[in-house]
């Protein structure tokens, strides 16, 4: 699911899983959207609010930067946490790791507690592996969040390939592509595309 931060008085979280044109080929079900305010409270929406809003809260207010918000349980991230890993800027598109990816052990964020800790340990990053349970991604906008949740699972998978064949190597800092905002909006445009011309997925 994403969660798009809207000023700074409320927020809307979407609970379905959806890639870029779809969210705006048609308007999304009223039963998957919520709207909230940042101390968590629900002002708009309908049905079972979702569980681990402390989550997006607490990171919402640690980081003025911060307008969208991606939680998911992506299962090569998962496993790669499972072995004791985290993500690491492996290949020329994960320069968005680069300054590091942070791990924190946990069952659901459901606390103002537990979503406070996630917020620490998160820090400046973009992006926290969320042992045994999943990943959450941050960025300026929908695309920059979403963009990096789909490569922090696409770096998960070649980890665990390069692990499985030896030593995993990560890309020297100063040859990864330092623009990521630009990077970002490439990707989301690509994306775009592979969705208009019903193109197989590349980027799952
Ligand atoms: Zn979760």
């Amino acid at each position: 699911m994403f969660e798009s931060g809207e000023g700074r008085n409320k927020w809307i979280l979407r609970t379905s899983n959806i890639r870029c044109a779809s969210a705006r080929a048609k308007p999304a079900p009223p039963d998957e959207l919520y709207c909230f305010d940042y101390q968590g409270r629900l002002l708009e929406g309908k049905g079972q609010v979702p569980w681990e809003i402390p989550l997006y809260t607490n990171i919402y207010r640690a980081r003025p930067d911060v307008g969208s918000i991606v939680h998911a349980h992506p299962p090569l991230t998962i496993a790669l946490g499972i072995s004791g890993e985290t993500i690491r800027p492996v290949h020329q598109l994960s320069a968005c790791f680069a300054a590091g990816v942070p791990t924190f052990g946990g069952d659901l964020i459901n606390s103002e507690e537990l979503g406070k800790k996630v917020a620490e340990t998160l820090g400046d990053k973009r992006a926290i592996l969320l042992v045994g349970h999943g990943a959450v991604t941050v960025g300026s906008d929908v695309p920059e969040a979403v963009t990096t949740a789909l490569l922090m699972e696409e770096t998960a998978r070649l980890q665990l390939l390069a692990a499985a064949a030896g030593k995993v190597r990560t890309m020297p800092p100063e040859i990864l592509n330092p623009d990521i905002k630009s990077a970002a909006r490439f990707i989301w445009r690509f994306l775009e595309w592979e969705e208009e011309s019903g193109a197989a997925p590349r980027l799952r």
